[in-house]
This record gives C-alpha cells, sequence and structure tokens, in this order.
C-alpha cells in the first residue's frame, strides 16, 4: 500500500482491532457503572477509536472533543501545542481521554497536568497504540488497545503526511 511517496504494510488487521475495542469498550463500561463519564477524545487521530469505542460503552456517557495546535508554547516541560476547543466544564468530572497513540508521552503528559488544573473527580486514558520503549515520562495509561514497538504506523485515523486516515486496518512503513 503506498502512501504518498512511501511503502506501507498491514500491521494489524480490521477484525483484531475491532475485537479488541469492543473488550476495552466492555471493560470501561463495567469500570465506569454509576460514575457517569465525560469522555474527551484528541483530535485528528483518535476519531475512528473514539467512534467504536463509543458504539462499545453501554453506559450513560457524555463526549467531547478538543484539538491541540498545530503551533507551540513553550512549557516548563518543553516545548507543547496548546490545547483548544474545549467547551465542558470538567470540574468533578470522571475523565477519560481517547488518545490515537502515546509514543514519548509528552502530549498526554501536558494534557493531563492541563486537565488536573480544572478539577476534574478522576482522569484515565484510553489510547489504542502505546509505543512503551519510546515513552520518556512517568505515565499510568489504563486503557490500551496494543502495545507496539517504535514503528511509525498509520490508518485508522492516524495519518502519514494527512493521508491514509480513512484506512480500516493499521499499517507500518514496510522495510
Ligand atoms: P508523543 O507526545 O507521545 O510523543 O506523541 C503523540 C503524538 O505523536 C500522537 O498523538 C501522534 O499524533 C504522533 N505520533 C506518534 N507516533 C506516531 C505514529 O507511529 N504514527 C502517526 N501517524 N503518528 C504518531
Amino acid at each position: 500500500m503506498k502512501i504518498k511517496d512511501k511503502e506501507f504494510s498491514i500491521y494489524i488487521d480490521k477484525n483484531t482491532i475491532e475485537q479488541r475495542v469492543a473488550e476495552l469498550g466492555k471493560k470501561i463500561s463495567r469500570e465506569y457503572e454509576g460514575k457517569n463519564p465525560l469522555f474527551i477524545a484528541v483530535l485528528n487521530g483518535s476519531f475512528m477509536f473514539a467512534g467504536d469505542l463509543m458504539k462499545n460503552i453501554s453506559i450513560p456517557v457524555e463526549i467531547s472533543f478538543i484539538k491541540l495546535s498545530s503551533y507551540t508554547k513553550t512549557h516548563s516541560s518543553g516545548k507543547v501545542k496548546e490545547l483548544v476547543g474545549l467547551d465542558e466544564n470538567i470540574f468533578g468530572r470522571n475523565l477519560i481521554i481517547i488518545e490515537d497513540i502515546v509514543d514519548t508521552g509528552l502530549t498526554i503528559h501536558h494534557l493531563l497536568e492541563e486537565f488536573r488544573e480544572l478539577g476534574p473527580k478522576s482522569i484515565e486514558v484510553a489510547t489504542l497504540l502505546h509505543k512503551p520503549e519510546a515513552t520518556v515520562k512517568q505515565l499510568q495509561l489504563k486503557y490500551v488497545g496494543f502495545e507496539i514497538p517504535e514503528k511509525f504506523v498509520v490508518g485508522y485515523g492516524l495519518d502519514y503526511d494527512g493521508y491514509g486516515r480513512n484506512l480500516n486496518d493499521l499499517y507500518s512503513l514496510a522495510n
């Protein structure tokens, strides 16, 4: 499969993804029974995971979407992207942040810091993918779809230079 100038091959097929996302949805539904959680999905990459995850949630929940600005601002932990589009009051809420992938962990670490300042009752992360070998931050990731090695992946919401988000399977760079 060619995307722009690069060749990719299937890495995790859609049936495997579908099954794993269903498991995560059931687990979250069990663990958040009676807690009225608010999901916050980080666009763009998490849109497909967030949509499929929601279809597997069987308890009352809310979902909202945020973006990270394309520009960076200087922060104590280095250069970080600024959170935009948060229009929910998250004080006292049980938050679940939905991410596509945690690589170094800097993005999610910074997001967690920003959210904690707003006084949620609890906060956990649901990420489709995690690259533990690349992660430099101490993080507690409660719901992880797949742990993967340090390879570049596209598809199922994730892009290569803007393309590939529509693919149903996950692909990695062919060697
Ligand atoms: P972190 O701050 O954890 O290093 O990076 C997280 C962000 O980097 C993700 O939300 C995603 O946008 C991007 N990223 C990291 N690894 C990959 C990858 O393998 N493929 C794609 N498409 N994006 C990635």
